[in-house]
């Protein structure tokens, strides 16, 4: 028998008309029996996450302002959701437990949680799945990493074959307190969730039908991805992408399960798929995958005579970083220069002493910095030994009159990657979009 493991995030489950969906697309689907759900998040775009109000009470409570008004405002959320669905479940104990507990000292980790627990409550109520509290299933060690053989064995036993329904978000200390992962946490349970039982798939219901090809505030319309490997999907997020947390992508990579995202408001589009590897076979009518970016580089370029031929020059360049937690992006490199890329954010305040120890060190020829650099990358598998690829890319962006400022290609060729002047940025991402993705959809 398959297992899905379906996660659903806080915009699928913001109000009653999101739960009857929820409802809908699990019971549509017999294999969905593992469900792992958010808290109810924004309904609107100026709307609040019931996460946010829960911190909020807590603030609220620690600076001694009164909290009943948010607090109501989270009853309430919950209770539509609850009346509009018919759900039969005694909500009123459960917050005025919660309450008490506020009142007398929750931690804030404990009090973040409920927004989860409550939203599984119901959706387990819900669905007629069993529930099964997180605090019981996901643990973690005492220096915040998770204990993911314990975690994993918890889950294989907590799951009969019945539906189960799983709060995201949390997990216990070894002394039972709560702990939370970080913001967005849920992905990460729901992932633990599918890999522990070595799901066939793990489908991550949000409220967009996939990852993007581009930026949609950059092009018109673009469209989802269909199938992106996991190495594709690392490297869009590096270079600038907003995709999944990576310890949400880890666990059912690493159990080679594949990864569904999809979107609860249009439930019969496939959404993209996530997988290792895609075989031979496959045709796409783009070798471009994806495409990203972000602005806020800035480059040190220091040129030596005899660089690539002096043992150790390249270490003592880049140790001046290092020494810093000055994180190195890119290291394009020349004959006699090479120029490290870093976030001109993380580099502030560093750029000097790391220059004055450059000079020291290396005894450069010159030393050169630029600054306000935008990086943008194509990503695709297809371009791994395919002809001509960069010539083109190249060609395209060279008619429209950006000027190129660094240029590099992973040795995989899962990438080209180059930089530009910030002013450049959105332009040229609509030129690799118009020229070798738009033109090209069915
Ligand atoms: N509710 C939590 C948050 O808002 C976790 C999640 O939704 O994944 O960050």
């Amino acid at each position: 028998m398959m297992i899905k493991t379906v996660k659903f995030g806080g915009s699928s489950l913001s109000d009653s008309s999101h739960f009857k969906q929820f409802k809908n697309i699990v019971l549509s689907d017999g294999q969905r029996k593992v469900v792992v759900v958010s808290a109810p998040g924004k309904r609107f775009k100026d709307d609040h996450k019931i996460t946010d109000l829960l911190y909020l009470c807590g603030a609220h409570k620690q600076y001694g302002v009164g909290f009943d008004e948010i607090f109501g405002i989270i009853v309430s959320r919950y209770k539509e959701i609850a009346d509009n669905c018919g759900i039969g479940f005694d909500l009123d104990s459960e917050f005025s437990e919660l309450k008490r507990k506020i009142s007398s000292g929750i931690s804030a980790d404990e009090l973040a949680s409920r927004g989860e627990y409550l939203s599984a409550k119901l959706a387990a109520a819900y669905l007629g799945y069993e529930f099964h509290d997180s605090a019981d299933l996901i643990f973690f060690n005492y220096d915040g990493t998770l204990d993911k053989e314990k975690t994993y064995k918890a889950i294989q036993r907590a799951y009969t074959g019945r539906g189960m329904v799983i709060p995201g978000f949390y997990g216990s200390m070894p002394n039972g307190s709560i702990r939370t992962f970080t913001r967005g946490g849920s992905d990460i349970t729901g992932a633990l969730a599918a890999a522990a039982l070595t799901a066939d798939v793990y489908e991550n219901w949000t409220d967009v039908s996939g990852i993007l090809i581009a930026d949609p505030k950059i092009v018109k319309n673009p469209p989802a991805i269909s199938h992106i490997t996991y190495n594709e999907l690392r490297e869009l997020s590096f270079i600038g992408a907003q995709v999944m947390h990576e310890d949400a992508v880890f666990p059912v990579r690493e159990t080679n399960i594949p990864l569904n995202i999809r979107n609860t408001n249009d439930p019969s589009n496939p959404g993209t798929m996530i997988m290792e590897d895609f075989g031979k076979e496959e045709s796409s009518p783009s070798f471009i995958t994806g495409i990203a970016g972000k602005k806020g580089f800035c480059a040190v370029t220091v040129v030596k005579n005899g660089l690539s031929s002096t043992p150790g020059l390249l270490r003592k360049i880049i140790e001046p970083f290092e020494k810093r937690s000055v994180n190195i992006c890119f290291i394009p490199a020349g004959i006699d220069s090479v120029s490290v890329f870093v976030s001109s954010a993380q580099a502030e305040g560093f750029l000097y002493d790391i220059i004055s120890e450059l000079q020291k060190g290396v005894l450069p020829n010159s030393i050169r910095v630029t600054e306000h650099i935008a990086v943008i990358g194509a990503v695709g598998r297809r371009m791994a030994n395919k002809l001509g690829v960069s010539g083109k890319i190249f060609a395209e962006l060279g008619k429209s009159g950006v000027n190129i400022r660094m240029i590099t290609q992973g040795p995989d060729e899962l990438n080209i990657i180059f930089g530009v002047e910030e002013k450049d940025f959105e332009q040229s991402i609509r030129v690799l979009y118009d020229s070798f993705v738009k033109e090209k959809q069915p």
